[in-house]
């Protein structure tokens, strides 16, 4: 196989989605798979769709993310510029050489021209196309109109009788119906390329060997590749990925794919997690495994395994994920992930020995990492108990248990070296209460609520100084009456 080099080329109207994450990421893995070049590309041509600060902030994105790009705009290479802003004259040098072959033509029409077209050809019921009528000016008639300063575009001349085949990586042979597609503008008239033009020059003067894009793109990769043809290049390996579907099949909706990757990193979800389900979003690797590290990733990465059929975006797998992620990475990762959001909560984590047991214990039962913190402030700080667990904590019962528990403690001198395990299952024995009528009292107790981790867990966290004044404020919880 040739050199592969592949490109991302986002163009800057907003944040990068997860979408746009998908595409980069395959790219990505394409790449080092490959041992090939990933290149940044920017696609700003579309003046009025830009948006300030979109280009930083996607490179920031996806330094976040660990995913590094070769070439690009900051990072250098010898195909540079990789802002397609600046390399106009790149663009018109290609479009004059299309019309000095007589494969472009200028088109003087105006907005108003091609509307009333528009409307007649509707009116007709007829495919509304641009009609061609600046194709035959004569030399002295276009000469006329440049003189009186008309404003113009470049067209490129589409043959009509022809049908399009692309070889597309994962579709296999696709053919295209190219009768309804227009005589595509090349150059617009305010001197900025279109996408079709840009990307076609770039993708060739950059060397690209496969373009790996959305299944989007596949009714405009004729154009494409025509202007191959007729500038006499080799066309690179097309790959169209499936569309993202939503849970009942039909088309991502905008709510789901507007959500930056951002704002599910804010919102707790952890980068591994995020590229590991956005890679299996129309890939699949040999096995059923589902749990992949970037790493392993490139390692096994194919454009063989990528599916032709939509990809389902399920967010109860991403949860799943994430919950496994939280699980299984290395504790001092996951401490060290929850740290500022300790700091944010007022809460002093810097016993290290009983920060890194409270992550321990709370993340075996979280989705999000931002939930870590809300259920670990009631080992730190103490909580206000009321409603039904209150009433359970006054119960008669409910009393003895804590006193019994207490009592048990109090004979102890240190905690570590303790079977409390043994104790805990003592005291069950000794009371003869059931499951629930001993454990809920001793929870409510300790952690402030029924609903908490296993309790020698609680213990160890809490040491034994620290349990036995929450025994005895629960114990005191009847008398503060
Ligand atoms: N600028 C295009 C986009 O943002 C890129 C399409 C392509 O990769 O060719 O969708």
């Amino acid at each position: 196989m040739s050199i592969v080099r592949v490109r991302f080329a986002p163009s800057p109207t907003g944040f990068l989605h997860l979408g746009g994450l998908r595409t980069a990421l395959y790219d990505y893995l394409f790449a080092r798979h490959n041992g090939g070049s990933l290149i940044l590309r920017i696609e700003d041509t579309d003046q009025n769709r830009k948006v300030e600060g979109a280009v930083e902030n996607l490179i920031a994105a996806f330094s976040r993310l660990g995913i590094e790009f070769d070439e690009g705009p900051g990072l250098g290479g010898n195909f540079g510029p990789y802002v397609q802003s600046r390399r106009l004259d790149i663009y018109s040098k290609y479009a004059h050489k299309l019309m000095e072959r007589g494969f472009a033509y200028r088109c003087f029409c105006s907005a108003e021209t091609l509307e009333l077209m528009r409307k007649e050809q509707q009116g007709q019921k007829q495919f509304p196309k641009y009609n061609r009528r600046c194709l035959t000016l004569t030399e002295e008639e276009v000469n006329q109109r440049l003189e009186q300063g008309l404003k113009y575009v470049i067209r490129l001349k589409m043959p009509d009788d022809r049908t399009f085949e692309v070889h597309d990586q994962i579709r296999g042979k696709v053919e295209i119906d190219v009768s309804q597609l227009d005589d595509q503008v090349l150059i617009k008239s305010d001197g900025y390329p279109t996408y079709h033009l840009a990307a076609v020059v770039d993708d060739h003067l950059m060397r690209i060997s496969h373009v790996i894009r959305g299944e989007e793109w596949l009714p405009s990769t004729p154009k494409h590749v025509y202007l191959y043809e007729c500038l006499g290049w080799q066309t690179p390996v097309w790959v169209h990925l499936p569309l993202i579907l939503n849970p009942d099949k039909s088309k991502l909706s905008k709510r789901m794919n507007d959500v930056s990757v951002d704002s599910y990193l804010q919102k707790g979800y952890l980068k591994e997690a995020l590229i590991n389900f956005v890679a299996l979003l129309g890939w699949h690797g040999a096995d059923d495994r589902e749990l992949y590290s970037l790493l392993e990733l490139c390692r096994e990465f194919t454009l063989e395994r990528v599916n032709k059929a939509g990809a389902v975006f399920d967010l109860t797998k991403l949860d799943w994920m994430n919950g496994q992620y939280i699980r299984n990475l290395p504790l001092e990762q996951i401490a060290a992930l929850c740290k500022p959001d300790f700091t944010q909560a007022g809460i002093d984590s810097g016993d290290q020995d009983k920060f890194h047991k409270v992550i321990e214990l709370v993340r075996k039962r979280v989705t999000l990492s931002k939930e870590i913190v809300q259920q670990s402030v009631r080992y730190y700080v103490d909580q206000q108990i009321s409603g039904q667990d209150l009433e359970t904590l006054k119960k008669e019962s409910s009393q003895r248990v804590i006193s019994w528990f207490l009592n048990e403690l109090n004979a102890l001198r240190e905690i570590s070296g303790t079977d409390l395990q043994a104790i805990i299952s003592k005291g069950k024995e000794l009371l003869e209460m059931s499951a629930k009528e001993y454990f809920a009292p001793l929870n409510i107790a300790l952690s402030f609520s029924r609903s908490c981790p296993e309790l020698h867990g609680i213990i160890d966290i809490l040491g034994l100084d620290e349990t036995r004044r929450r025994l005895r404020l629960a114990e005191n919880v009847i008398t503060q009456e």
